[in-house]
């Protein structure tokens, strides 16, 4: 399994994912066609899109790549009348395969009611969209803080090695964020050399990987006790530490 990041936009992330044994070429998240047409282009075909959410910085290239690669859409059945070019429906927890590669339908609903994210589970590789960031996760506008928190707690619960591929460079952000209200994480300041060396160079900080995020990503952290003092909040519950940093994120 080889995955190309496509830089998009202004700090999106589109993922070519060539499988070479039966030669299939999907893309995950097409931001936008041209950006995204100069690498498929080396590949002169394009078997899958895949559809995290309906966002425009998620799908604006769907339908002009379809067209030009009679590509097959995938996104998630419930939110079919919003992602742009649909043929094949996914339901939670289904498997497909695209190929010789495998992956799960993951149903994570907060930042937006159909977001689904896309699980290789024998590869260990996660296409996570704007539900998990590295050091963040995305804002909720259509869900609730509640089904937010669940998804994550979906996601955490994936094997440790898992690779994270993340919709957005929001890393250097999210860690001024993370570094707040964390200041004696000692993981998070390693893992702040290793980012600050890849946007040196101009690098993406992606993938990142469950382990590290489960150390570093105050989101993923709502248990931490230390977290819960530096807030003031420590009889509140693991969900209501996330509502609170959530919040305090949105103003950030
Ligand atoms: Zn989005
Ligand atoms: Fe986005």
């Amino acid at each position: 399994m080889k995955i190309e990041i496509i830089p998009c936009l202004n700090d999106n992330y589109s993922y070519l994912i060539f499988e070479k044994e039966t030669n299939t070429v999907s893309i995950v998240d097409p931001s936008e066609f041209n950006s995204c047409d100069r690498i498929v282009q080396k590949y002169k075909k394009l078997d899958y899109i895949l559809s995290t959410h309906h966002h425009f910085d998620h799908v604006d290239g769907n339908l002009k790549l379809k067209k030009k690669y009679n590509s097959k859409v995938l996104g998630f059945d419930k939110d079919k009348e919003r992602i742009p070019g649909i043929d094949i429906k996914l339901k939670d927890n289904q498997k497909f395969k695209i190929g010789d590669l495998e992956f799960k339908v993951i149903f994570v609903p907060g930042h937006t009611n159909g977001h689904i994210a896309f699980y290789f589970e024998k590869e260990k590789i996660l296409f996570s969209g704007d539900t998990l960031f590295s050091l963040g996760c995305g804002k909720v506008f259509e869900g609730t803080h509640k089904d937010m928190f669940n998804s994550l707690n979906k996601l955490k619960s994936l094997s440790p090695d898992t690779k994270i591929y993340c919709g957005h460079e929001y890393t250097k952000k999210n860690y001024d964020f993370c570094i707040k209200y964390d200041p004696e994480n000692s993981f998070l300041k390693e893992k702040a050399k290793l980012i600050n060396l890849k946007l040196k160079d101009n690098l993406p900080t992606i993938p990142s990987n469950l382990t590290d995020e489960l150390k570093t990503n105050v989101f993923l952290r709502c248990n931490d006790k230390g977290l819960k003092q530096t807030l003031n909040l420590k009889d509140c519950s693991d969900q209501e530490i996330f509502t609170k940093l959530r919040d305090l994120k949105d103003t950030f």
